[in-house]
């Protein structure tokens, strides 16, 4: 049988394909945990300013929403330079 991913023959009844898992999934993997690393890097480094806001200014409002919006914000970044560092690698 042929993988439907890559085309190569693969042997029958082969739960995964060996071209497959030996070529592009193993970067790809390394991809993803450098985006994750990165995000959370973002995440702790956007809870910081977002705890201080809370703390000097108090659980209003508008202070509320900033303070959601910045760790989102880092976390959102963090998680592309994070990708796209690890991508380069
Ligand atoms: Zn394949």
């Amino acid at each position: 049988m042929k993988c439907a991913k890559c085309g190569q023959e693969v042997p029958e009844g082969a739960i995964y394909c060996p071209f497959c898992v030996a070529g592009g999934s193993a970067g790809e993997k390394e991809i993803i945990r450098g985006g994750i690393k990165g995000g959370l890097i973002g995440l702790a480094l956007g809870l910081i300013p977002a705890a201080l806001l809370l703390y000097v200014y108090g659980p209003e409002r508008g202070i509320k929403a900033i303070a959601f919006a910045v760790p989102v914000a880092t976390f959102t970044t963090g998680l592309i330079l994070g990708l796209v560092k690890a991508k380069r690698n």
